[in-house]
């Protein structure tokens, strides 16, 4: 049996867990690959007009996997912190695609994921599979735990500094920790580029950010390099967080890296569309403001320009570079 993995959204966080755990079970994984113009027009066409980017690009995953496989993971991710909650389209997802993709219904697989960890390995969110596919509590559990095992070591590859595509990439080929060996932060300047992972790793939404910054010899810095705890202490410091888990993370992690002083500039990158970053954004942005640290906003869509990315992204390193090279005059 094949089951889909749409490559949109939260698979570039928990893909090797979900890998794993079909894998384990006895299933094909079949992952639809990287966004292309086609994934995205079908997306855009089934989706209702004034949804975000992702929403429409995951949709177009979706129909790509709908047509080559038999069953399609869409999981209905709720929360994985006590007392905060996804956006409400995570937890919708599954409506909305059966409201919006005709005969999807019978292929969608949908756990409902509702725990107090990130490591969602609680067998009783995965009561669908036993049910839909016969397997013992006891088979589920150990696929679990084994998925658990692989995420646990991926988690560690971002943790010690590897970018997300770079931590699945040495995934995909088996390299793990070695590759942590080739982790060089000696470029000329330090940015936080923070925003969620499917916005910042699809390289066609995101028009590849990360990798372009890394050409400008910028030393990236993401939310999820951050660990969870480190990022959670920062947000002690309001009297309320928000309620949206990643969102917390993201605010989080710039905070950290703010704190820290590991940064000479900061990049929110957002999606056209996105109701909780329309309030991530202006604390990031106000805690920049606060120690002079250089912010910019760079809002994504379908219909982002290329050119005009490239143009925003030199001027705003450029300006870094120069604010440093005048300090360091100024201590000399
Ligand atoms: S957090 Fe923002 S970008 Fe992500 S699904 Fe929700 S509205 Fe869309």
């Amino acid at each position: 049996m094949k089951i889909g993995i749409p490559q949109a959204l939260l698979y570039y966080y928990y893909l090797p867990f979900w890998e794993r755990l079909f894998t384990e079970l006895g299933f094909e994984v079949y992952e639809s690959g990287l966004t292309t113009k086609d994934i995205l027009d079908n997306g855009s066409k089934a989706a209702v007009a004034d949804i975000c980017a992702p929403i429409k690009i995951y949709t177009g995953h979706v129909i790509d996997c709908l047509n080559n496989s038999d069953f399609v993971f869409i999981p209905r991710f709720s929360s994985i912190q006590k007392n905060e909650y996804f956006c409400p389209k995570f937890m919708g997802l599954p409506d909305i695609i059966v409201g919006t993709v005709e005969n999807s219904e019978k292929k969608i697989i949908s756990p409902i994921i509702n725990d107090i960890s990130e490591d969602i390995c609680d067998p009783r969110s995965y009561d669908i599979l036993i049910d839909k596919f016969g397997f013992s509590y006891r088979e589920l559990n150990n696929a679990l735990k084994k998925a658990n095992k692989v995420f646990t070591r991926f988690k560690k590859l971002l943790h010690n500094g590897l970018s997300l595509d770079k931590a699945l990439f040495s995934y995909k080929q088996n390299f793990w920790e070695e590759y942590l060996y080739s982790i060089k932060k000696n470029g000329e300047i330090n940015i936080a580029v923070l925003g969620y992972v499917y916005n910042l790793y699809d390289p066609f939404i995101s028009l590849d950010v990360v990798k372009k910054l890394e050409e400008l010899n910028v030393n990236i810095f993401t939310f999820e390099m951050v660990n969870h705890d480190d990022a959670y202490k920062q947000l002690s410091k309001y009297r309320k967080k928000l309620f949206w888990t990643f969102s917390n993370r993201v605010l989080g992690a710039g905070l950290y890296y703010l704190n820290n002083n590991i940064i000479d500039g900061m990049i929110h990158v957002t999606a056209f569309g996105c109701g909780p970053d329309a309030i991530v954004g202006k604390f990031l942005q106000y805690e920049c403001d606060e120690r002079s640290i250089p912010f910019t906003t760079l809002r994504i869509d379908e219909h982002t320009g290329e050119g005009h990315l490239v143009t925003r992204i030199e001027a705003f390193t450029d300006m870094i570079k120069r604010k440093k090279a005048q300090t360091l005059e100024v201590k000399l």
